[in-house]
């Protein structure tokens, strides 16, 4: 791929296409895998294999302001880069109008500039390219000689969590180096021209003055002058990418973590572990207190659990 395009296929060259198949078969939406891909993550349902479901906030009190919800992501990447257990992450970075910039980082200090959600496309899997072209400094520095000695970490929507199981699931490199994979709900994403153009008519908020968007219900913009707008999330509609209409996923069933913030109580994230690698992360966080755990109050305990299933069921089929 060139950005978007696919640089490979030409009129000249289409039957490499033809024979090659890789594309669809990598797709999130397409079916041949899926059948397959369920029965190695034990997947039965639309919500997939549940190990465990947490509500938990970050104790870091620099990711407590910036990250989006309990600032999760962030504290998992930054435990995973201190405990040695990554060399790398692939994350979203973004410019100063909000606009996405998918990256492989390979230091904990960026992962301070990826923090929070841009609610528009940040195509996570092109990072992919550059392992094959990375700096003789980095090499040194992380003592890689080879790219199958690199462990990454991966966060990306259910959709993009999806691909990258289905390149694992055929060897397709670099697939391979991603050993953690963290899915962030989604209910829907945006064009981010769009979204902005709509946001800015609705608002009178230009981009570059936003300092952080949130959905809760409605969409909301916060400026860097504090002030804060509710949009109808409904305006929203003719900016909400076209796949995303016949997408079955809200919390990421393929990956070993799925985190959100949908049924969390305030400040907090929805912790899913899936895997017993998502599962171990999240021991480790707890253990090591880079996290706190939601204390369920007693005379909810028994139903917390069943409330939360539920919700996230409902949320898959209001998106059908
Ligand atoms: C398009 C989109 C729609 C979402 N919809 C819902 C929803 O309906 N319900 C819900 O509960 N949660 C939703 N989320 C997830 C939610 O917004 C938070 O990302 C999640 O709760 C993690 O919060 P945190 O504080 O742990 O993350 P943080 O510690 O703040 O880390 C956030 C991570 O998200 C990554 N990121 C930011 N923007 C993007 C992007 N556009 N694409 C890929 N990665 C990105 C960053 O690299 C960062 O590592 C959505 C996220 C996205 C990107």
């Amino acid at each position: 791929m060139d950005w978007y395009e696919p640089k490979f296929k030409s009129n000249e060259t289409i039957e490499n296409c033809n024979e090659c198949g890789v594309c669809y078969y990598i797709c999130p939406q397409t079916e041949p895998l899926i059948k397959l891909l369920d029965e190695q993550y034990s997947v039965k349902d639309k919500i997939g294999n549940i190990e465990n479901v947490i509500a938990a906030k970050t104790t870091q009190e620099k990711i407590e302001e910036i990250g989006q919800d309990g600032g999760i992501v962030t504290t998992s990447l930054v435990y995973l880069f201190e405990k040695n257990l990554i060399d790398a992450a692939i994350v979203s970075l973004y410019d100063e109008e909000l606009k996405p910039e998918p990256h492989i980082i390979f230091d904990k200090e960026e992962l301070f500039k990826a923090a929070g959600t841009r609610y528009s496309i940040s195509s996570q899997i092109l990072p992919l390219k550059e392992l094959y072209n990375l700096s003789l400094e980095i090499q040194e520095e992380k003592g890689i000689y080879d790219i199958d000695q690199l462990r990454i970490a991966f966060v990306g929507t259910p959709c993009q969590a999806r691909a990258i199981r289905k390149m694992q699931y055929l060897s397709i490199k670099p697939a391979h180096v991603i050993k953690y994979l963290f899915s962030l709900f989604c209910f829907e994403n945006f064009d981010y021209y769009k979204l902005y153009e709509i946001l800015e008519k609705e608002t009178n908020v230009p981009a570059e003055n936003i300092k952080k968007t949130t959905i809760k219900k409605n969409f909301f913009v916060y400026t860097k002058q504090d002030e804060k707008h509710e949009v109808n999330i409904k305006k929203l509609d003719p900016a909400v990418r076209n796949h995303c209409h016949s997408c079955d996923e809200f919390t990421g069933r393929y990956a070993d973590i799925s985190v959100g913030s949908s049924g969390a109580p305030k400040g907090y994230s929805m912790i899913i572990t899936r895997t017993s690698i998502g599962q171990d992360i999240v021991n480790l966080l707890l253990s090591s207190n880079y996290i706190s755990q939601y204390i369920v109050p007693v005379n909810e305990r028994q139903e917390w659990k069943q409330k939360k299933m539920n919700l996230f069921n409902r949320m898959v089929k209001l998106k059908k």
